[in-house]
């Protein structure tokens, strides 16, 4: 082989591409649930209209609303009565999830014609990495343009798109500028778009979170970032350190390659808490805010579990395992806890005190897996099991509109067991 023949492959090797950033899309659908039921019934697009957990009920909760609801204020998460007020009106709509999934994946599809690393966060928002993708479809900028006008004609929804280096900076960006807009937040920008921001709309940050911010006086998303990371530390644990590094642009987190999220094995969370368990009102409590909160993160990546799992730790750490099949895949904290209060009934003395606590749910399956399995154990009761995954889709809906800690049963609001407090947590 002669030495001109190598010249050309080496041409190209200039470029290293570590040093480059990526170039990173976050991609959210307007008004999801409303603008799947205006495609559905074209009479609901020029009426004001909402969709609600429970329409029947005035204590039902607006899950979505359209631009017109928008207009007389309704806001979601707000009761039916109130948003009725404001809006007398108001057309209600029960939610159709199956649809939902079914426009999601359409949308999703549209988004693997650019990069196979398509990343769903929920039922309608996606990250794409598109840093692959310029030869063949332009840049970040354009591709997300041109998103918007390719959802837009074949599914009828609109979607605003962020553009930046990170996933989070993305993800803001798509929630800057709403609906139908494109949002870039470069190295040059991002800090005098984000730097003004009250605190509470950065990623993660609840309103419990964001009051204690504001009490220890940081107020925009600049002061965060302009905060000391050892100060986030001794407010929120870990969590807060990870807070101030993306709050910096620090954030390194890869898009994931769509079906990922389905390998995962399983799905916990443990908590050591501030004092020991004793008796089974705080056993009862602590696997309420275990199972709900492992319930969640499962509905979040569309799995469900077929095992659940409890891990249990005495004061002298003495541990013991225990796992139990369920008749039916579920993400359902009501069954994933009452699976967990079965086993440690079985196996622990209520009264023994517990110093930590794990509920895990496994043998992951894909959410959709379950039709089939349902007709044959459960019929009676799959109008009973449809409305508690309403139910909980809806307190999950305001969760992350609004923060964990925005929705808690009442006991967990007031308990000395040091639950339900943000960064208190562990992830496994
Ligand atoms: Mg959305």
């Amino acid at each position: 082989m002669s030495e001109t023949a190598l010249s050309p492959l080496c041409a190209g090797c200039s470029i290293d591409s570590d040093m480059a950033d990526r170039i990173i899309l976050h991609c959210d659908c307007n008004a999801f649930y409303a603008s799947v039921e205006c495609l559905l019934h074209p009479e609901y697009r020029d009426v004001p209209m909402a969709v609600c957990g429970d329409p029947n009920s005035r204590h039902g909760v607006v899950l979505a609303k359209n631009e017109a609801a928008k207009r007389y204020g309704v806001q979601t998460a707000e009761t039916i009565w109130q948003a009725r007020r404001k809006c007398p009106g108001l057309v209600l709509a029960p939610p159709h999830r199956e649809e939902y999934v079914r426009y999601s994946r359409l949308v999703n599809e549209i988004y693997l014609r650019y990069t196979d690393q398509v990343e769903p966060f929920s039922i309608d928002e996606s990250w794409l990495d598109v840093t692959g993708s310029g030869l063949l479809f332009g840049s970040g900028p354009e591709i997300a343009d041109e998103l918007r006008r390719v959802v837009e004609e074949e599914t009828g929804l609109t979607i605003s798109v962020g553009v930046s280096f990170n996933k989070t900076f993305a993800k803001l960006g798509s929630d800057y500028k709403k609906p139908n807009a494109t949002t870039v937040l470069s190295r040059e920008t991002w800090q005098s778009l984000l730097y003004p921001l009250p605190v509470e709309r950065f990623l993660f940050v609840g309103e419990s979170a964001a009051q204690k911010l504001r009490q220890t006086g940081i107020h925009t998303i600049g002061d965060l970032a302009n905060a000391r990371r050892e100060r986030l530390v001794s407010l929120f644990g870990k969590n807060g350190g990870e807070l101030w590094d993306m709050a910096n642009g620090l954030d390194e987190a890869p898009v994931r390659h769509f079906g990922e999220a389905r390998e995962v094995k399983s799905v916990g969370n443990g908590m050591t808490f501030r004092r020991d368990l004793a008796g089974a009102e705080d056993i009862s409590l602590a696997v309420s805010v275990l199972a709900d909160s492992t319930a969640a993160r499962m509905r979040r990546h569309h799995i469900k579990c077929t095992t659940v799992q409890v891990t249990i730790r005495s004061p002298n750490f003495h541990t013991i395992t225990r796992q139990k099949r369920l008749p039916l895949p579920t993400f359902l904290a009501a069954d994933i806890r009452a699976a967990a209060l079965d086993l440690i009934r079985a196996s622990w003395n209520e009264r023994a005190p517990i110093r930590m606590l794990t509920v895990t749910g496994s043998g992951i399956v894909p959410e959709d897996a379950t039709g089939e399995q349902l007709s044959l154990f459960e019929t009676g009761s799959a109008a009973k099991r449809e409305k508690q995954e309403h139910l909980e889709a809806a307190l999950n809906q305001i969760r992350d509109k609004f923060g964990r800690d925005s929705l808690s049963i009442g006991s967990v609001l007031h308990n000395d067991l040091g639950i339900g407090k943000y960064g208190n947590q562990k992830n496994e």
